[in-house]
């Protein structure tokens, strides 16, 4: 079934964290085809070539090194949409990582990163992006926005190696919530989506590690069983399924849905 697209976003600027690749990358097309300019932030400079790739495709669009644990570096990232573009209108925590390990051979420096990354990195960038939209853009006062924060499937259900990562997007749906309650009388949305089993990079790491932990997997072979055997669908995701649940979220058809955690799974998790 042909997904539904519009030019929604025509007008709006995106930022997206983890927009050079993966489900980021996805993301960013899906907003850039809908008629948004987009800023994307990575840690790696390969986030200019994504961004020049955008641009060869008719869709503005800026690059910017920025490593989400630093605040000086996120305001960096909302100072180039408001000097860009004029401000943000929707932004998307998208960045994070993972390690899979044992408890006993789990280092601090694994905690702490995770954490990092994927709850403060969240955090920080929510907490630039509302404090721009509070003030408004384009000479208007509290224009309002959108925030969509990527937490996971192990938000919902922690599973096994990975303590740290499960606490670590668990935190996300929290912060999630305090912050909706917050900017609801300010225009702003803020909600959680939880991906399941999506086929990036960063999931071909999980399949090497855990497939190496759990049994005796090839490459691919744990993805294919988990998703055989835990995947109703019966097939793993993509960015673009990702991308459309995103995009539904910054659309005005989302506008009266604030503080939710949506799984986009393909029904590996109903609750
Ligand atoms: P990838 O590993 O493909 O991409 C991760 C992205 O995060 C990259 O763009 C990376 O940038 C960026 N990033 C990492 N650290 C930082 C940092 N300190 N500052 C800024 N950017 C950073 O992963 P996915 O696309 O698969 O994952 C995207 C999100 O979805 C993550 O939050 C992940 O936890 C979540 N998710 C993924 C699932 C999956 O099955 N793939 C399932 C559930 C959730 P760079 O390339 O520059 O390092």
């Amino acid at each position: 079934m042909k997904q539904f697209e519009g030019k929604r976003f025509e007008g709006r600027t995106v930022v997206v964290t983890g927009g050079n690749k993966g489900i980021g990358l996805a993301i960013a097309r899906r907003f850039g085809r809908e008629g948004a300019s987009l800023v994307l932030g990575s840690i790696e400079t390969t986030v200019g070539e994504a961004a020049e790739a955008l641009e060869a495709e008719g869709v503005p669009a800026r690059g910017v090194v920025c490593d989400v644990t630093d605040k000086a570096a996120v305001k960096a990232l909302y100072d180039v949409a408001d000097e860009a573009f004029g401000g943000t209108d929707i932004s998307v925590q998208n960045a994070g990582i993972i390690t899979i390990a044992r408890v006993e051979a789990l280092t601090e420096q694994d905690w702490d990163a995770t954490m990092a990354v994927n709850t403060k990195g969240v955090f920080l960038c929510c907490q630039e992006a509302i404090a721009r939209m509070r003030r408004g853009g384009r000479g208007r006062a509290g224009k309002g926005g959108r925030l969509i924060n990527t937490a996971s499937g192990q938000a919902r259900d922690g599973f096994i190696y990975t303590p740290h990562y499960a606490a670590s997007k668990f935190g996300v749906v929290g912060l999630t919530q305090s912050l909706a309650k917050e900017v609801a009388l300010d225009a702003i949305t803020v909600n959680a989506i939880c991906p399941g089993i999506i086929h990036t990079d960063m999931w071909d790491y999980n399949d090497k590690v855990w497939g190496e932990m759990l049994g005796d997997y090839g490459p691919g072979e744990l993805m294919a069983s988990w998703v055989e055997n835990n995947v109703p669908m019966k097939r793993a995701g993509t960015g673009e399924d990702v991308a459309g649940l995103v995009a539904f979220l910054a659309s005005d058809d989302a506008a009266y849905i604030t503080g939710q955690t949506i799984n986009v799974d393909g029904g590996l998790i109903m609750s």
